[in-house]
Parts: C-alpha cells; sequence; structure tokens
C-alpha cells in the first residue's frame, strides 16, 4: 500500500509531480539538491493550487491541506520512509544511474523506485540496483497538474505486483494511463519529438519562417500548439537530447538530430526557460 511518495527534482515536473501526489492525499517529501529550486517549487505549487482553486471552486482549506502534505529537503535520508520515490532530476544518464544506486541503498527493501525520464531506458536505470523487479517508468506529461496522460514503461524485469501498485497511484492522481515498452522514447516521445525535430528541419532548410511552420501546422493540423513553440516549451536542450536517445536507441539516421537544432543549443538559447529559442520570450 503507497502513502508516502518522495519525488527527487523539483524543477517543473518534479514540482508538478509533488503537487498532484499532495493532492491525491498522499504524503510528499519534493528533494533536491538546490534549496533555492525547492523555494521557487513551493511558491510554484501554491501559485497553481490557488488558481485551480479559483477556477473549479476548490475552498482555500485544501489548497492549504494539499501544502501541509508537501515537506521539502535537501537531506537524501528523509525520503528513506517513502513507499515509492519519483525521480524527476535533469535527463542526465550518469546522473540518473548515480541516484538509483544511491537511492537503492538507502530506501527499504519494498519500496519502488520509479523515473519520470523521458527517453533513459528503464531497464538500464533498473540494472544499476537490486530490486530491478520494482522499478518502472512513470512518464507524467508537461504541465503535471493540467496534463492527463501518465504513461507507465515496464523495465525488462519489472514484475506485476509494481505494476498494479503503480497504476493505483496514477488512477489516485485521477490521471490516465498508457502503457509502452521499454525501447527508445516510449510512445509520446517516439511520436512528437521526431515531428518537433522534422520543424525544426524546415526552417534549417529554408522552407518556412517559425512563424509560418507553427501557423501552418496549428491551422492546417488542428494542433492547440504550433510544434516550434511546443520545443520552446520543453526545452531545446530536453528534445536535443531526447532526439539523441532515439538516434543512437535505433541506430538509425532518420533519427538524426536537426543541426540547427544542435546550433541553437550550442549558443544557449534553450526556449522558454532561456528566453530565447525558436520565438523570444520575456
Ligand atoms: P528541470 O531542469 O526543470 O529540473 C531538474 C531538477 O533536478 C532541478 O531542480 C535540479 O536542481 C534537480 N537536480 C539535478 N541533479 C539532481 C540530483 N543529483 N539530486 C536532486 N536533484 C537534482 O527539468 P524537468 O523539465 O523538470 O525534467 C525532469 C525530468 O522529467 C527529466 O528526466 C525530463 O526528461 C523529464 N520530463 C520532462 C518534461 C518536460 O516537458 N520538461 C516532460 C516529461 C518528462
Amino acid at each position: 500500500m503507497i502513502e508516502k511518495i518522495g519525488v527527487i527534482g523539483s524543477g517543473q515536473m518534479g514540482g508538478g509531480i509533488a503537487q498532484v501526489c499532495a493532492q491525491a492525499g498522499y504524503d510528499v517529501v519534493l528533494f533536491d539538491v538546490v534549496p533555492a529550486q525547492l523555494a521557487k517549487a513551493r511558491a510554484n505549487i501554491e501559485k497553481s493550487l490557488r488558481k485551480l482553486a479559483e477556477k473549479a471552486g476548490i475552498d482555500a482549506g485544501a489548497v492549504e491541506a494539499a501544502m501541509a502534505r508537501i515537506k521539502t529537503s535537501t537531506i537524501p535520508e528523509d525520503l528513506a520512509p517513502s513507499d515509492l520515490v519519483i525521480e524527476a532530476i535533469s535527463e542526465n544518464e550518469a546522473l540518473k544511474l548515480d541516484i538509483f544506486r544511491q537511492y537503492d541503498a538507502l530506501l527499504k527493501p519494498e519500496a519502488i523506485l520509479a523515473s519520470n525520464t523521458s527517453s533513459i531506458p528503464i531497464t538500464r536505470l533498473a540494472s544499476s540496483t537490486k530490486r530491478p523487479d520494482r522499478v518502472i517508468g512513470m512518464h507524467f506529461m508537461n504541465p503535471v497538474p493540467v496534463m492527463k496522460l501518465v504513461e507507465l514503461i515496464r523495465g525488462h524485469e519489472t514484475s506485476e505486483e509494481t505494476f498494479s501498485a503503480v497504476s493505483a497511484v496514477v488512477t489516485k492522481l485521477g490521471k490516465e494511463i498508457a502503457v509502452s515498452q521499454d525501447y527508445p522514447g516510449f510512445i509520446v516521445n517516439r511520436v512528437l519529438v521526431p515531428m518537433l525535430n522534422e520543424a525544426a528541419f524546415a526552417v534549417y532548410e529554408g522552407l518556412a519562417s517559425p512563424e509560418d511552420v507553427d501557423k501552418a501546422m496549428k491551422l492546417g493540423t488542428n494542433q492547440p500548439m504550433g510544434p516550434l513553440a511546443l520545443a520552446d516549451f520543453i526545452g531545446l536542450d530536453t528534445v536535443l537530447a531526447i532526439m539523441d536517445v532515439l538516434y543512437h536507441g535505433f541506430k538509425d539516421p532518420k533519427y538524426r538530430p536537426c543541426p540547427l537544432l544542435v546550433k541553437m543549443v550550442q549558443a544557449g538559447h534553450l526556449g522558454k526557460k532561456s528566453g530565447k529559442g525558436f520565438f523570444t520570450y520575456q
């Protein structure tokens, strides 16, 4: 029975995951190595809860109660009592492997370790632990409080018990599940990110301006957001990292990252979070 949830990494995804877990009644410890990031995450969660409360007519007491269920921490041992730990640190395989090794040693034997990775093989993360049957992919979508889907990824050794315990949590969060096997990009990023990369190629090759690419895809295919605005929103570094995983994972040149995307990331133009990507942001 999962009651206590730990979240590692309090960036845009970790903060959102902590929020929806607290809203659903779980006790949450939100951990980060950067104290300022934890303070920012807490403020963002409170702002998001108040906005949701206004829209959905939830009373202020529920906001206070959800906030009270979230403890922030920079001490790894505070995660030790967790039944489920969801890792949401930066998309870097070496860092994530370190985290999985460290928390495998720290957590109680029956605890489940999940990763919110966009693209790193769950089986590889699991193999760095002594509990590969209790490791699973839990891929939330951005922004977490708004998006309905969680992809659940079965690693090579993920057990049925782990899968059903985590499915029950996702259902309690009020989200829908899509099940994926553990191959590069899983479902959503396998289909989505090559499209974002192709939109970058359209600009790189001079086919059209970023404005026209996005206008064409919004009005021509009924997408709520153009692919280049979406790439900026996700973060161009993250988009590039996912293309690299697809390219190396499948060894197929159809996944080669667009050179313009590579150059923009080298220049530090990462999209919305850096203020400049295919579009500019205040
Ligand atoms: P982010 O850069 O906003 O946040 C990462 C956080 O991890 C930062 O607060 C950082 O301080 C923290 N961190 C780094 N190393 C750490 C460590 N060793 N221990 C504890 N904390 C550490 O990143 P994000 O966009 O929230 O992405 C997090 C994960 O979620 C990635 O794996 C990403 O691929 C995945 N993801 C992202 C999106 C998206 O749209 N951004 C969507 C789905 C999944």
